[in-house]
């Protein structure tokens, strides 16, 4: 049992923070071995299990992330990116795993994990899921066979706490679209339309973003041609695939040299 890999779970009363928790408790291929949630949480100094109010799991809640690191062996961080930034030092520092859930990173963010990456493993991705990742390569797939005359939109439907937009998943499956069609996401990138915005700018790959309710969350990519559309559409309807993702990648990463990785390196495709 011991020699199960560690994993420290950060932003441990979060959504995802939680369903990790449960993840990685019910899993026979790791063990938890720390929770982290930020300064004046309520659940710091707090046993785990009964902050989320079951039993007692042995795991004391630290706003200390170093102390909750060393030892451990991977780090799942679905929190936010000024914490993901500070935790991905933290993780260089102690050579574990970090396994990087958490979006709405800027350029800025994102070049910051580099130097991190020369000492540990770090895997990003704007979706955990099989089932996202596989729509990726679909729909870079199908953006390669299809001309600019067949415009892309990204659909998306979040729940109503969602802070940013478009969503990590809607970014990684408009760049797959771009990089299928051989171009910037930056340049052709159109969101939030609101008002007389004119005509639709040829080759632009289109943004929309929904809020509402509990949604867990929803994706589609539809290649608008004339007199056909094709729609490739992905459901999530439960947090859990998220997470069981995330685990995967956090044992992926136990074996590999440092460096950054994603959901494809982890799972093949
Ligand atoms: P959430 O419910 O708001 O949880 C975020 C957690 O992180 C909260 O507990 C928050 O604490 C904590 N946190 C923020 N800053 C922190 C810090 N400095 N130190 C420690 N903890 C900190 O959000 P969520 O729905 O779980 O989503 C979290 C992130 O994961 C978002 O970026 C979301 O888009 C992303 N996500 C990614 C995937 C994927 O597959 N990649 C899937 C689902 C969600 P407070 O409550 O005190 O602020």
């Amino acid at each position: 049992m011991s020699d199960l890999p560690g994993i420290v779970i950060t932003g441990a009363s979060g959504r995802m923070g939680q369903m990790l928790i449960r993840t990685v408790t019910e899993s026979d291929k790791a063990r938890l071995v720390g929770a982290v949630e930020r300064t004046g949480h309520d659940w710091i100094g707090k046993d785990l299990g009964e902050a989320m109010g079951g039993a007692p799991s042995g795991v004391i809640v630290t706003d200390d992330p170093l102390e909750a690191f060393s030892g451990a062996q991977a780090v799942i961080d679905f929190t936010a990116p000024a914490a993901t930034r500070e935790f991905a030092k933290i993780a260089a520092q102690a050579r574990l795993t970090h396994v990087i859930g958490t979006t709405g990173m800027d350029e800025d963010d994102i070049a910051a994990l580099k130097p991190c990456a020369r000492h540990a493993v770090i895997v990003r991705a704007g979706n955990m899921s099989l089932g996202v990742n596989l729509l990726t390569l679909l729909t870079k797939k199908v953006a390669a066979a299809l001309d600019a005359d067949w415009d892309i939109e990204v659909i998306e439907a979040h729940h109503n706490k969602k802070v940013d937009a478009p969503s990590g998943t809607a970014l990684m499956l408009g760049e797959a679209a771009a990089e299928g069609r051989g171009i910037s996401l930056a340049e052709n990138r159109e969101s939030g339309r609101d008002g007389i915005t004119g005509a639709r700018k040829h080759g632009a790959i289109g943004f929309s973003a929904i809020r509402g309710g509990d949604i867990v969350g929803e994706h589609d990519v539809l290649f608008a041609g004339m007199g056909e559309r094709i729609i490739l559409r992905h459901v999530a309807t439960d947090r859990a695939i998220f997470a069981r993702g995330a685990l995967k990648a956090a044992l992926w990463g136990q074996d590999k040299a440092p460096g950054e990785y994603d959901m494809m390196d982890v799972l093949g495709l």
